[in-house]
Formats: structure tokens, C-alpha cells, sequence
């Protein structure tokens, strides 16, 4: 019990009401404060910090990318490098914003050396953070950004988002993170982006799904 609580229960009331929106931050920021020195996986050996996620977790909309970049690494933020900036330009741009309207973290939480992907190992060393995160914000749209992330939230390996983007596919028992049967929406990384400029008319077509599907919850 805290010191307010204290006075308050001292005072004859019973309940003590807290804002449902400080408390998902506030219990995102008490279990990050014990993980921010997370040893469980090599990537931690040469990484600046652990990136942790980012924005509203009331929300109910999580997007999910690989793993933190050099900038993420350095600012300690998820997604403010480039490819970043690409996804937040491209949702800024049809209305949604970072700060009110999502939250976004990533599968693996230190980056790996000259941004390779994370292992399988390493993957699944991490879950236990982001399957907390999904426990605290419980999501109603969960939106992988690449192949990676859809691999680590869905358990399926053969997962590509050239052909399946744009649509859901169903988490299964293998994955580390989430229950069976739970619909994953599949879209492209915008560090793939970065490389293959034509794809981002398709990604703008997935996003103005994305915020229909927002709409709805
Ligand atoms: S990637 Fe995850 S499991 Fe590995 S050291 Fe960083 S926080 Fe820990």
C-alpha cells in the first residue's frame, strides 16, 4: 500500500481509485525497471541498452517488429531510426498516432550485432517480455511488422509476408507468446521497405486496414 492509499484507507474510504490508463504504464514500467538488465540471451553482451516498448498501451492496438537498430539502441526508444520514421510518416498520414493510438515493441529487445535477425534462441529467450506486455495491454489487434515478428508471435515458420500480408494468420500452440487461434495481422517491416521502395503502396493499402480494423475496436 502506498503512502496516498494509506491516508485514504485512514480516512474511512474503502476503494482508492486509479486512472486504468497509469496503471497499465505504471505496471509496463515497474516490470521493465526488472528486466532493464536482462542477461538471458547473448545479445545482451554488446548492446547499449534494452529497448523497451512504446506507446499507449490502452490502446489495444500492439504492433510487434523484430528487434531493436543503432538508433533504437542508442535512443532506447523502439522504431525512431529510418525505418522507424517510415512507419510512423506512413501512419501519421492517415491519422494515427504513436502517442494515443498504439503501442509498439518489439520481438526481441536488445539489438543484434550489424542488425542481423534474432535467433531463434534469442527469440525465444525474450518472449517472456513481450508475452508479459501482451498479458498487461491485452491487445484486440496485434499487428506483426515482417517476417520475424510473425514467426515469433505466431509460431509458424514458413511465414511469408510478400504473399500473406494483409490479412490475419492464426497464432499456434508453438508459439512463445500467445495462446492458439489468436489472429495476427501480417505486414511488411518497413526496414524491407527501405529496400524495396514499390512494395509501399501495398503497405499503405495494409494500414488503411488497419485503421478500419481500428475503428471497429
Ligand atoms: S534480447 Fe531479451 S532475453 Fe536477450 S538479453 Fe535482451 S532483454 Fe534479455
Amino acid at each position: 500500500m502506498n503512502n496516498i492509499q494509506y491516508i485514504y484507507n485512514q480516512i474511512g474510504f474503502k476503494g482508492f481509485y486509479k486512472n486504468k490508463d497509469e496503471s497499465i504504464k505504471d505496471m509496463l514500467k515497474a516490470f521493465y525497471e526488472t528486466c532493464k538488465d536482462c542477461t538471458k540471451c547473448a545479445l545482451s553482451k554488446n548492446r547499449t541498452q534494452v529497448v523497451f516498448g512504446d506507446g499507449n498501451p490502452d490502446s489495444k492496438i500492439l504492433f510487434v517488429g523484430e528487434a531493436p537498430g543503432a538508433d533504437e539502441d542508442i535512443e532506447g526508444r523502439p522504431f525512431v531510426g529510418k525505418a522507424g520514421r517510415l512507419l510512423t510518416t506512413n501512419l501519421e498520414s492517415i491519422g494515427i498516432f504513436r502517442e494515443k493510438d498504439y503501442y509498439i515493441t518489439n520481438i526481441a529487445k536488445c539489438r543484434p550485432p550489424d542488425n542481423r535477425a534474432p535467433e531463434e534462441s534469442e527469440m525465444a529467450a525474450c518472449s517472456y517480455i513481450l508475452k508479459k506486455e501482451i498479458e498487461l495491454i491485452k491487445p484486440r489487434l496485434i499487428v506483426a511488422l515482417g517476417k520475424t515478428a510473425a514467426v515469433g508471435l505466431t509460431g509458424i515458420k514458413n511465414i511469408s509476408p510478400t504473399k500473406q500480408r494483409g490479412g490475419f494468420i492464426k497464432s499456434t500452440p508453438k508459439s512463445p507468446v500467445l495462446g492458439p487461434d489468436i489472429d495476427v495481422f501480417i505486414t511488411y517491416h518497413p526496414s524491407f521497405l527501405l529496400r524495396n521502395p514499390p512494395q509501399i503502396k501495398n503497405f499503405q493499402e495494409d494500414l488503411a486496414k488497419i485503421k478500419d480494423l481500428i475503428k471497429r475496436y
